[in-house]
């Protein structure tokens, strides 16, 4: 089967407030998802993996600050990083996931050691960091995850909560992810995230981003899908799967299925949205809330990007 090369990122999703975005902000974010798709977009316009794109594009986002996985993933109440990531070839449904770690420099590069050298799907805790180790994957220190605004975005939620005073509504500020997915000339699809999680998170807090059928799923019959939110609620709808099931079982298309879900979501409180393409060459980007970090190459090669609706 030949398949019609596509990609979609995201860099998460919330209430994006436009008045605290200044046009550098805005300018910056922008290059930060044109860089990190191009790099995906290479392998696949060279007619490389959608696996391989959707790794090379996350590492992009991991290493790129604005962003929330590995350099300026949130912190826990414990002012700790603990991050989560993992990554699904829609050929088979091989996956891998990496819950809670701190140590490999990209938590996406440890999921797809879980995938490709173990017979297991997801690693945590002790194990996870003596496999990464093994594994030869490059460590730094935890220091270099975080910045100086995610520190700040964590003080300021603490000294919220300790105030008792109503949330200022900038839930970006709180939250975030980066996820990838991509359809190859191959037509093979897959899906990547990772994540810092959301912002004061109790430490021990496993978030949907790891857990297939919730924040990541791919399925060459079906769809790849990569979700950012309040992953709590994308755990209790099972999101990537029930646009799964909605395309296999009710013949919904890739479109009608993620609208559909991404709304129900919304509608029990979970804030968000999600990329999606399918091995046809389609691509979706609904979100329930007023902007999400994205872009996406078309079925002629073009990059898009965009913030707000
Ligand atoms: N879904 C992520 C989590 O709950 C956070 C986010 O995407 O904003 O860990």
């Amino acid at each position: 089967m030949t398949g019609i090369p596509v990609s979609a990122l995201h860099g998460g999703a919330g209430t994006i407030r436009r008045d605290l975005m200044t046009p550098e902000k805005e300018a910056a974010y922008h290059a930060g998802l044109r860089a990190a798709l191009e790099a995906g977009r290479k392998i696949l316009l060279s007619g490389g993996t959608a696996l391989d794109a959707v790794t090379a594009t996350v590492i992009a986002l991991e290493e790129d600050p604005q962003f929330n996985a590995g350099h300026g993933a949130v912190y826990t109440t414990d002012r700790t990083h603990e991050m989560d990531a993992a990554i699904m070839s829609g050929i088979d449904r091989a996956c891998g996931a990496v819950a809670g770690i701190c140590g490999p420099r990209n938590p996406i590069l440890a999921a797809r050691a879980v995938m490709e050298t173990t017979d297991h799907v997801m690693l945590s805790g002790e194990g996870a960091k003596r496999f990464c180790r093994a594994a030869g994957l490059e460590h730094v220190d935890p220091a270099w995850f975080g910045t100086a605004e995610r520190l700040a975005a964590l003080d300021a939620e603490m000294a919220r909560r300790a105030s008792g005073t109503g949330d200022d509504g900038d839930e970006a500020r709180k939250h975030g992810t980066v996820g990838a997915v991509a359809c190859d000339v191959h037509g093979h699809i897959a899906a990547a995230t990772s994540t810092g999680g959301m912002t004061a998170k109790m430490p021990g807090r496993v978030g949907d981003s790891p857990v297939f059928g919730a924040g990541t799923w791919a399925d060459d019959r079906t769809c790849a899908i990569s979700a950012t939110g309040h992953g709590e609620f994308f755990i209790r709808m099972a999101v990537a799967h029930e646009i799964d099931a909605r395309m296999r079982l009710a013949g919904q298309s890739l479109a009608e299925a993620a609208e559909a879900v991404v709304t129900e979501v919304g509608e029990i409180g979970g804030s968000g949205g999600l990329v999606a393409v399918d091995a046809r060459g389609n691509v979706a980007l609904p979100f329930n809330c007023r902007g999400m970090y994205r872009a996406w190459m078309d079925r002629s090669g073009e990059i898009h990007t965009a913030i707000f609706r």
